[in-house]
């Protein structure tokens, strides 16, 4: 149980020290080893588990917008797969039946048979 104490200002360990009233245990409260600073309760621990850590992802780990894909990536969405199933009511996957977004990307996809119209940017033969 590693925290960062706020009386003493180091990582150190916490110890738990059970509290009694009478022969019942009602609580727990926590000890810095480094200088004993007393918490009162594990909401008022500074558990360094807890604590957000800025910095440790970097704008590289940011998951890429939707727009940057390519025109390949973005015909192996669900709107070009031959499983997506297009009614009325609802626009789903015609293998999983789940509700899907033509713009969804699947690993399960396929895609459906060309029609001379369906791409105009496709270079004809
Ligand atoms: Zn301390």
């Amino acid at each position: 149980m590693e925290i960062r104490c706020s009386a003493c200002g180091k990582i150190t360990l916490a110890r738990a020290e059970p509290v009694y009233e009478g022969f019942k245990k009602t609580g727990e409260v926590f000890l810095c080893t480094g200088c004993g600073a007393r918490y009162a309760s594990a909401a008022e621990t500074p558990f360094v588990q807890d604590q957000p850590r800025p910095g440790v992802f970097t704008a590289a780990d940011k998951p890429r917008p939707p727009s940057v894909f390519s025109d390949d990536e973005r015909q192996r969405s669900c709107g070009w797969c031959r499983h997506f199933v297009l009614n009325p009511f609802s626009q789903r996957c015609g293998l999983s039946n789940k509700e899907t977004e033509a713009t969804d990307l699947c690993v399960r996809f396929e895609k459906k048979a060309a029609t001379p119209d369906a791409d105009p940017a496709a270079p004809t033969p």
